[in-house]
């Protein structure tokens, strides 16, 4: 069976090599480094749960392509059961971690490039759908994690690629050869870069024919020559850095993170079986949209498993404070519930909307996708503005994890910050702590700011709504009822 354990994906991370930056400095291993591997973790966990008994039905799927089971973060979706158990997958894992745990940004790229270059073969007579089938059975036989590349970093947003004063602002082509392409630029903002085995280079917008040159579309080994690594700062990350007794508390989440970092391409060859498109200006803007709205879905999963942490941590904090039965307090409980259930229902209801593309594989409600994206640009500031509210002021105020385990003040520590009789202050402290990494420290980046940005803004769900939702229908039906012709 084609599904590495965690040790196996860890070491296999392990064994490339890789320019990293960060914080200034070149790391050798971003397995070893102490800001990066709460986020290898958290990816590592889509290979422990595959080989769970509890959980592997969810986590693994019967690969189109090979007849294997896979895992299911490499599966191409081909009913809408395959994505409504990816959705209640992407909800565990949410869950299990309390974070961003990246690997699905890469198998909704995969699912979005698979369609999409059986549409361009079929119309041009290429043979990119071929090539890319075999990097996916690759991708699916060796259990690889794949970064979804497509968010350039695009300089002035109000000019397009070709007329930005530095063209390199979106990665294009600056070389044909017989056996491949040379391309240069960047992609910013990579959910687990550093996590991944291939790189999955994709344009980031529309693009008219002018712009040729950055309609490209290829995957390249992670450690390919060429590649540099810079990692993306987080709030509070510093704390990841901390040892000793007591730093597990203010980590607030001690065992796991999420991750971003910019790719730079320096000049890299891609050869010619891993160009996916090159040129096809006319399906980028599908392709785009493809991702977009399955990667959209997936935030009604995600999300929603970290909100059930949250929640949980609001009602434990309710607990341990003696306020659990007040009645405002358990109204509050009740709209956070309501507030996380919205958002999963409309990721559900987007998969069982879902209908075939022209290659077998199955495309999300695009209304009903970007609607769950957009009230997920809300709902957990919501969730988390309650969760402050009954956590209290503590949550920020509190001394150090370090402090409870000092000789000096550890008792009185102790003693002024603890909750209900029964329940230790240091159970107190790491639910308050929890709280507020989710809310305003690493976790917050997750929870929050990606809510807000991760797989396109809201504004962006609001073009697409106009689009997709078909205004004119609705007229017709209220002229049917009143009578005009
Ligand atoms: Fe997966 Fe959610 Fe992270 Fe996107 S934001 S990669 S859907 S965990
Ligand atoms: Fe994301």
């Amino acid at each position: 069976m084609p599904i590495k354990t965690s040790d196996e994906y860890i070491d296999s991370i392990r064994q490339l090599k890789r320019k990293i930056y960060c914080m200034g400095e070149r790391v050798e291993s971003s397995v070893d480094h102490p800001l990066m591997r709460p986020s290898l973790d958290a990816a590592a966990l889509t290979y422990e749960l595959a080989h769970d008994p509890e959980h592997k039905e969810l986590l693994t799927a019967k690969s189109t392509l090979t007849g294997d089971t896979v895992n299911r973060f490499t599966h191409i979706v081909h009913s809408k059961e395959d994505l409504t158990k990816k959705v209640k997958m992407l909800r565990l894992m949410g869950q299990k971690t309390g974070v961003c745990f990246q690997r699905c940004a890469g198998l909704d790229a995969m699912n979005a490039v698979y369609s999409s270059t059986y549409d361009i073969d079929q119309k041009q007579g290429t043979e990119y759908h071929k090539r890319f089938r075999n990097f996916l059975t690759r991708v699916q036989q060796e259990d690889m994690i794949v970064d979804a590349a497509m968010t350039d970093p695009k300089g002035d947003r109000s000019l397009s690629p070709g007329q930005q004063a530095d063209p390199d602002l979106f990665l294009h082509i600056v070389e044909e050869r017989k056996e491949g392409i040379v391309v240069r630029g960047a992609k910013a903002h990579q959910t687990g870069a550093l996590n991944s085995h291939e790189i999955l280079v994709m344009p980031t917008m529309a693009l008219k024919e002018e712009d040729k040159q950055y309609a490209v579309m290829f995957a390249v080994p992670a450690d390919t020559e060429g590649i540099v690594y810079i990692y993306g700062r987080q709030p509070s990350d510093l704390r990841s850095l901390d040892t000793g007794d007591g730093s597990d508390i203010d980590k607030g989440n001690p065992k796991y993170g999420g991750q971003e970092a910019l790719i730079v391409f320096d000049d890299i060859f891609v050869p010619r079986d891993r160009i996916f498109m090159m040129h096809e200006c006319e399906f980028v803007g599908p392709l785009v949209e493809r991702f977009a709205c399955y990667h959209r879905m997936s935030y009604g999963g995600c999300k929603v498993g970290v909100g059930d942490t949250i929640i949980g941590a609001t009602a434990s904090i309710a607990e341990y404070n003696g306020t659990e039965k007040v009645s405002h307090i358990k109204e509050k409980i009740v709209e956070m519930t309501y507030l996380n259930e919205l958002m999963y229902a409309a990721g559900l209801s987007a998969a069982s909307e879902a209908a075939p593309l022209p290659s077998g594989a199955y495309w999300v409600d695009p209304v009903l996708a970007n609607v769950c994206k957009l009230s997920v640009t809300e709902l957990p500031f919501q969730i988390a503005r309650i969760a402050q509210d009954v956590a209290g002021g503590a949550m920020v105020t509190i001394p150090s994890g370090k402090d409870l385990h000092s000789p000096e003040v550890g008792h009185l520590v102790e003693k002024y910050f603890k909750g209900v009789d029964g329940v230790p202050t240091r159970d107190r402290l790491k639910i308050l702590r929890y709280i507020e990494n989710a809310c305003l420290g690493r976790g917050a980046l997750a929870y929050l700011t990606e809510s807000v940005h991760g797989a396109g803004s809201p504004q962006a769900q609001r073009v697409m709504i106009r689009r997709f939702s078909n205004i004119e229908h609705k007229k017709r039906l209220v002229r049917d009822i009143v009578g005009i012709d």
